[in-house]
């Protein structure tokens, strides 16, 4: 008799769980539909916890949960103590990139699968910006911020940081693309890889070789800039492959090693 109550109670405990993971699935896509609907941008707050659960009406474990939920996806930041609470996240790239590599490790893909597709990527982001110059579709100022960040590399204007100033650079020609699409997948592809092979660490290189690059940019931007949508992309795919040899060579074999989740 006994154990029978004990396996009602159980059951119960199952079915609150469940009910509550299914409520707090829902909170966390109304709060994503808020966090859309009115454009909010990273870092912007989020009503606190209880307030929302006043909001809801439901209890704030719900509230609680849902939120863990969006935050381990990048989507909701919550800064802890004192005047703590919520935020719109500003890791969702990051946090996109390593759920892929929890899918991609039982798959055996490898880090030169994956950055064969970031090559690809980089290769259309370039030709897209390119063919939006032409087609008179890209922001002036965007264009001229890019062509920008190039010669402030050549320049050594900004202490040669290749993980800063490289990344920038390329972050500037999404930014011309404006595709939300192609800007999460890049740059989560962008993250999962150099977390995993130290790619944007300049001391991996040599003089010569950042120089190499950053002259790269230098062309790049160039062709961008003047509309020429196949040769800036022939020049990033060329680009983005030296960049990738030159890692190969750094660190050989590292390339090989399957893509696992950390
Ligand atoms: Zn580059």
């Amino acid at each position: 008799m006994r154990s029978a109550v004990n396996g009602a109670a159980r059951l119960d405990d199952r079915i609150d769980q469940a009910r509550r993971t299914k409520i707090s699935v829902a909170i966390a896509k109304s709060i994503v539909r808020h966090i859309a609907d009115r454009h909010l941008q990273p870092g912007s707050p989020l009503l606190p916890e209880q307030a929302m659960a006043a909001q809801y009406g439901v209890g704030r474990a719900s509230v609680r949960e849902a939120l863990r939920l969006l935050e381990m996806h990048g989507l909701v930041d919550i800064r802890r103590g004192n005047g703590g609470g919520p935020l719109v996240g500003s890791s969702s790239a990051e946090r996109f990139g390593e759920t892929m590599t929890m899918h991609l490790q039982p798959l055996g893909a490898t880090l030169r699968d994956l950055n064969a597709l970031a090559i690809d990527m980089q290769g259309l982001l370039a030709e897209r910006a390119a063919q939006m110059v032409k087609d008179r579709t890209a922001d002036p100022a965007k264009v001229a911020e890019m062509v920008e960040w190039s010669h402030r590399e050549i320049a050594g204007e900004s202490t040669s940081d290749l993980v800063t100033d490289g990344h920038a650079f390329h972050r500037c020609i999404a930014e011309i693309v404006d595709s939300p699409t192609l800007g999460l997948i890049s740059s989560a592809l962008g993250h999962v890889y150099s977390q995993r092979t130290g790619s944007g660490d300049p001391s991996m290189f040599d003089e010569k070789v950042r120089l190499q690059f950053q002259h790269d940019h230098v062309k790049i931007g160039a062709a961008i800039a003047r509309g020429n949508a196949a040769h800036a992309r022939k020049l990033m795919l060329e680009h983005m492959m030296a960049s990738n040899a030159a890692l190969e060579k750094a660190q050989p074999g590292l390339t090989d090693n399957l893509v696992y989740w950390d």
